[in-house]
């Protein structure tokens, strides 16, 4: 049994067809995870879905209203590039229930795995870059208003800017955003963050792993957060066909690791959202997906 919970649903399939983006990621990692004995069932929360309460602490009613009444404009789902359906809308509503549920477990066992979410493109009047509503966000905002945290930092390692990330916390001195993304990729309009480290193109394992470190610490000792919300997208990978960093499976592996013990040193709980995945192999978006995992219970294990 994992001393942490990872947070899953069947219906977090995003019901996208044949699309770049594999929703079908969420049940495989699932499945793999139990194939490896890496986990076991009992190590499995399902959630809840967000109540729309929650879900305006960050979208502006008339974005939710379109959204659950499926009355967007052709324009608005070209923007969000995902096909729109019900069960896209019950899915993103269900992953940011994860997300909630995660940023709690995380402050009651020091880690939580939410297999899903990390919607960091979704603005509060608009979504993008295959992301309908913020959950990350919304999930903050839920926790801070039940006083659960005062203070959160997203450590946002995904291989694109975490714009809507940005742009919801620019005014909220309460919440310090921290993105590491190849520069020269989507969104080309980058909202800044409290900290961007924008990186070449091909950026390998080593400068990549020895900034994270250098970031994170830097920021860790500066701001001190109650939580952070760690966005483990698998898309820095170098096989990655939306990515232009040239990480390997290991570099990714020590990626991670680098977050949960430099987090584990400052006494700081970690919720980890999925964020993006585009490996030309889907196996090896969903192998660097259950790393992340793997990762966080070496760390928990093995202090020091
Ligand atoms: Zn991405």
């Amino acid at each position: 049994m994992l001393p942490f919970k990872l947070i899953w649903s069947d219906l977090y399939d995003l019901n996208l067809g044949d699309h770049v983006f594999p929703s079908s990621k969420y049940r495989l990692i699932r499945e793999k995870l139990l194939a490896t004995q890496l986990a076991s069932a009992v190590d499995f929360l399902e959630p809840q879905p967000a109540e729309d309460t929650d879900v305006l602490l960050v979208h502006t009613a008339d974005w939710v209203r379109k959204l659950k009444n499926g009355t967007l404009a052709p324009r608005e789902i070209a923007r969000m590039e995902v096909p729109y359906s019900p069960e896209l809308v019950r899915a993103v509503w269900l992953a940011t229930g994860g997300s909630i549920l995660a940023g709690r477990r995380a402050l009651a066992d020091g880690v939580a795995v939410n297999l899903g979410g990390g919607f960091h493109h979704a603005f509060p009047g608009h979504g993008e870059g295959f992301c309908a509503i913020h959950d990350v966000a919304i999930a903050i905002r839920k926790l801070q208003a039940e006083d659960a945290i005062a203070r959160a930092m997203t450590v946002d390692l995904d291989v694109h800017h975490g714009n809507g990330t940005a742009w919801i916390f620019a005014r909220d001195s309460s919440v310090f955003t921290f993105s590491m993304h190849q520069e020269h990729n989507y969104p080309f309009e980058k909202h800044p963050s409290d900290l961007d480290v924008n990186l070449p193109d091909g950026c390998e394992d080593e400068p990549y792993v020895r900034l994270l470190r250098e970031n994170l610490r830097h920021a860790l000792s500066t701001f001190r957060p109650d939580l952070i919300y760690y966005l483990a997208g698998a898309d820095p990978y170098r096989e990655d066909q939306l990515g232009g960093l040239a990480l390997t499976l290991e570099g990714l592996r020590e990626r991670d690791r680098i977050v949960f013990a430099t987090a584990r040193d400052h006494n700081v709980p970690v919720a980890v959202a999925l964020a993006g995945g585009y490996a030309r192999r889907l196996d090896d978006t969903i192998a660097v997906h259950a790393g992340t995992v793997q990762a966080a219970l070496q760390t928990v294990v093995e202090p020091g």
